[in-house]
């Protein structure tokens, strides 16, 4: 999907939520990795000053919050400051977002709002999809698309929910990158994780710092466009790694 899609399609919406709608039960599983965890812990220790994130599932802000759960009774303050600066640069698909009044909306509750209008289509069509990614991306017939029934915005009726999250043809909001330059300032150095840096949002951290002469590694499976500004580059798998440099913290 596009942001125009999303703006100017209403067929092209009504096909996504009955798509996410059915897939939602299968991303709703997922939970954080050993990477995560990791992360989060570096953050709550303070060796991270930060943390900026491309995904848009949750899991380094769920890292974070079960670590500060376990930790809350001797470190309540540098856990919540944790969890504070995970920025997620592309948005979260936690929260939903109308295009028409900009109100804002729990995902989970929409997902209840959209059982009513739909009882037992997403067991049936779980069976009929015709594919099934485990990102709760599925593939459905027309006609599945047709028996689906989307619901308005709680505020203001209109059909036009957009998951709260950047799309093509949209850019990061401003006090997001307002957040980035924030941290760029105050950190003293990069450590990129398993990313290849495709999109201009990140790769641009890579290019501040690096304008800054601060020093940059990059962890990551495969090559990364941030690789040529990189100081410290390591080509491994993401987990072990990281596990493997905690034990030397
Ligand atoms: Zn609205």
């Amino acid at each position: 999907m596009t942001y125009q899609e999303f703006r100017y399609d209403s067929a092209s919406r009504h096909r996504y939520w009955a798509r996410s709608f059915v897939g939602w039960r299968h991303m709703g599983a997922a939970e954080p990795n050993p990477a995560h965890h990791c992360l989060a812990a570096w953050q709550q220790s303070g060796v991270l000053s930060g943390l900026v994130t491309q995904n848009v599932d949750g899991l380094h802000d769920q890292a974070a919050a079960a670590l500060s759960m376990r930790t809350s009774d001797d470190q309540p303050n540098h856990a919540q400051q944790a969890m504070s600066r995970v920025v997620a640069l592309h948005g979260n698909l936690d929260q939903v977002t109308c295009l028409t009044c900009g109100g804002i909306e729990d995902r989970r509750a929409l997902d209840l709002r959209l059982e009513d209008a739909n009882p037992g289509y997403a067991e049936a069509a779980m069976v009929a999809a015709e594919n099934v990614n485990p990102d709760g991306d599925v593939t459905l017939d027309q006609s599945w698309v047709q028996e689906f029934t989307l619901v308005g915005c709680q505020t203001c009726g209109a059909d036009t929910l957009k998951p709260d999250v950047v799309y093509f043809g949209e850019s990061v909001p401003e006090e997001r990158k307002a957040a980035v330059d924030e941290l760029v300032a105050q950190s003293s150095a990069l450590l990129v994780v398993g990313s290849s840096m495709a999109v201009m949002s990140g790769f641009s951290i890579a290019l501040k710092m690096h304008r800054a002469n601060k020093p940059i590694a990059v962890v990551n499976g495969g090559p990364s466009r941030a690789d040529a500004k990189a100081d410290f580059r390591w080509r491994t798998r993401i987990a072990p790694a990281l596990e493997e440099l905690s034990r030397t913290l």
